[in-house]
């Protein structure tokens, strides 16, 4: 199973408890990382108590100060939400996410560089517009419309639950040491590389002065569900960033 390659990120828990129990149903589960973004009080005797069990995934915890710079290895990355966006994202049940998971993985190969990102929001607002456009596709959890939010640690519970389901079965791929250089270059970037290209897109659309026409939050978001549809790999990163380049030096031999 690959269960390794997976991290829980929960950004901004407030309770010590909720951690506890995220690394209690973490451990159940069979997944060991765990990432959290300024959480209010961590250590703390309460996350240690509710963990029970699962102290082993408290202790090896990391903790990060934003959400992007526990992002920047993965190779996908997957936000949960109970809300509905006003620019709506791809979004997928628990048991399609481990799917998608389960074949993101498998790309990789037994042992490759697969990293992925599952992102649980806070007690009190959950994520962020701009926290879940870091993510390529949000998950929710199916559950009454009359009160839909369910305790984090329960969330983690479910979806970590459908993850081990999905990685169950044996691998058919071959290891990633078989892999040729081309092969490599055809898996899917990681979320430093989009970032980096998202970020030179940016420039070029501000120099040939695009950008004041639309705000460069929105038009930022909506190019990145644009770019997350089409799960670059790495060479298509490399391309889209080659003729960025070449626009800006065109640019500057014109002026
Ligand atoms: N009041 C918050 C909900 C916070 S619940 C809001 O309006 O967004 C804490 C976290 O648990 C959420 O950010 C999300 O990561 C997860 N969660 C809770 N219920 C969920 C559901 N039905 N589907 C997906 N994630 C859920």
């Amino acid at each position: 199973m690959s269960l390794a390659s997976i991290q829980v990120v929960l950004v901004e828990p407030t309770h010590p408890g909720n951690i506890g129990a995220v690394a209690r149903a973490m451990k159940t589960m069979g997944l060991h990382s765990l990432h959290l973004i300024k959480p209010k009080k961590f250590p703390h005797y309460e996350a240690s108590k509710r963990a029970a069990g699962g102290e082993s995934v408290l202790d090896s915890a990391q903790v990060f100060e934003s959400l992007s710079d526990s992002l920047s290895d993965c190779t996908l990355v997957l936000g949960t939400s109970v809300r509905d966006r006003e620019i709506s994202w791809p979004t997928y049940d628990p048991k399609a996410c481990a799917e998608m998971v389960r074949h993101h993985l498998d790309q990789f190969g037994e042992g490759g560089d697969a990293r992925v990102a599952i992102v649980f929001g806070r007690e009190s607002s959950g994520l962020s517009n701009a926290e879940l456009q870091l993510c390529q596709a949000q998950v929710r959890i199916d559950a009454n419309p009359e009160y839909c939010s369910l305790n984090l640690a329960a969330a983690v519970q479910i979806i970590a639950y459908e993850f081990r389901v999905a990685l169950k079965q044996p691998r058919l791929k071959a290891s990633a040491n078989s892999l040729s250089m081309t092969e490599k270059r055809k898996l899917p970037a990681t979320e430093a590389q989009r970032e980096g290209h998202m970020q030179h897109l940016l420039s070029v659309l501000d120099d040939i002065e695009f950008i004041k026409s639309e705000s460069p939050t929105v038009l930022l978001r909506k190019l990145t569900r644009l770019y997350s549809k089409a799960e670059l790999s790495v060479e298509e990163v490399q391309i889209l960033r080659g003729i960025l380049t070449a626009v800006q030096k065109n640019i500057r031999s014109a002026g």
